[in-house]
């Protein structure tokens, strides 16, 4: 097992992701379902046979994912911030469970170097990089002035939610 934090937080990801597009394709296509259901607590987890996640699934929680960050990337980040975004974006390229979008966004990646300066700037990029993946396949084009107000910071109490290193972790790393 690896302890690269980015490779552990992408495969949490992918696993979330993974369940959240199943339920949600259950939810579109079988609203009737009977689930086996174990209750825990104030808890209920279902126990179904698996179902397909198509590639689209995968992406509307891909970008959901990444734009969510890019909301919550700060306007200063640290070097180590920086670092851990080019890599996540780099093991996305090589990672990413459909293999087609992988290796696009690899060149994607060659033509396009992401942006990590600041908040303005790696929501920008990443609304870019969107917008190049929509041409390539026939969608709109998204306004990306309106990337701020489509895309916002999860809603958590007491900062529990902000990224790795924003409070103290790594203060002493600015520049
Ligand atoms: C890195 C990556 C590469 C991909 N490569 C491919 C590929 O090569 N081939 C393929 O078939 N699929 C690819 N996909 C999946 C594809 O991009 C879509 O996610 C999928 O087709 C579902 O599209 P959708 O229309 O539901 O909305 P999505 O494109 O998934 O977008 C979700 C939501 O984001 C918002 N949005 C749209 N554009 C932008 C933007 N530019 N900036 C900010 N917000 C925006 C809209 O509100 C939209 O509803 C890729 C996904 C990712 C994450």
């Amino acid at each position: 097992m690896s302890s690269n934090p980015v490779e552990l937080m992408l495969r949490c990801v992918e696993r979330v992701s993974r369940n959240l597009s199943k339920l949600i394709f259950e939810d579109l296509h079988n609203p009737n379902k009977t689930t086996s259901s174990t209750t825990n607590q104030n808890t209920a987890i279902t126990v179904e046979k698996s179902s397909p996640v198509t590639k689209e699934d995968l992406g509307r929680a891909t970008w959901t994912f990444l734009h969510t960050l890019g909301a919550q990337y700060p306007d200063a980040p640290t070097r180590q911030q920086k670092r851990d975004v080019k890599e996540l974006m780099s093991i996305l390229s090589r990672m990413y469970p459909c293999k087609d979008c992988a290796d696009h966004f690899q060149q994607l990646l060659k033509t396009n170097p992401v942006q990590v300066g600041s908040h303005a700037e790696f929501s920008q990029w990443l609304c870019h990089v969107h917008n190049v993946v929509n041409r390539s396949l026939g969608k709109l084009k998204f306004p990306c002035e309106r990337v701020d107000a489509r895309w916002g910071k999860l809603e958590c109490e007491q900062h529990t939610c902000d990224l790795h290193g924003d409070l103290t972790d790594f203060k002493n790393e600015r520049h």
